[in-house]
């Protein structure tokens, strides 16, 4: 059986997050895929690997691609449009009972 994430991952596909962490530390990219039972993501540019692949149609030689591969959502903050700090956020409802986000740095929601 898998392993449960003890936090659930914060950030949504879409979402411009920061690394905080490790290898990648300070690279920004797009969130590319939200693994939420792993607590993992892909984030574009961030982690990217080289696989080595089997000749395809669309390449013919095979040879070497690059891709990105998962990081743990622990490692990542989510990037305020606002003010482009890697910030925390929490959680605020409108009038019309729809949740929102909103950044601890500056007060302003976040997509
Ligand atoms: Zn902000």
């Amino acid at each position: 059986m898998m392993a449960v994430a003890r936090q659930p991952v914060h950030v949504r596909k879409g979402d411009t997050v920061e690394v905080i962490a490790g290898r990648n530390r300070g690279k920004r990219g797009k969130v590319l895929r939200v693994f939420p039972r792993r607590g993992r993501l892909i984030v574009e540019g961030v982690h990217v690997v080289k696989r080595h692949a089997k000749p395809t149609p669309k390449l013919p030689q095979g040879g070497i691609v690059q891709k990105e591969a998962q990081i743990s959502a622990s490692k990542v903050m989510l990037v305020c449009g606002k003010c482009g700090e890697a910030v925390r956020f929490g959680h605020d409802h409108l009038p019309d009972g729809t949740k929102v986000r909103v950044c601890r740095n500056c007060g302003e929601q976040i997509g």
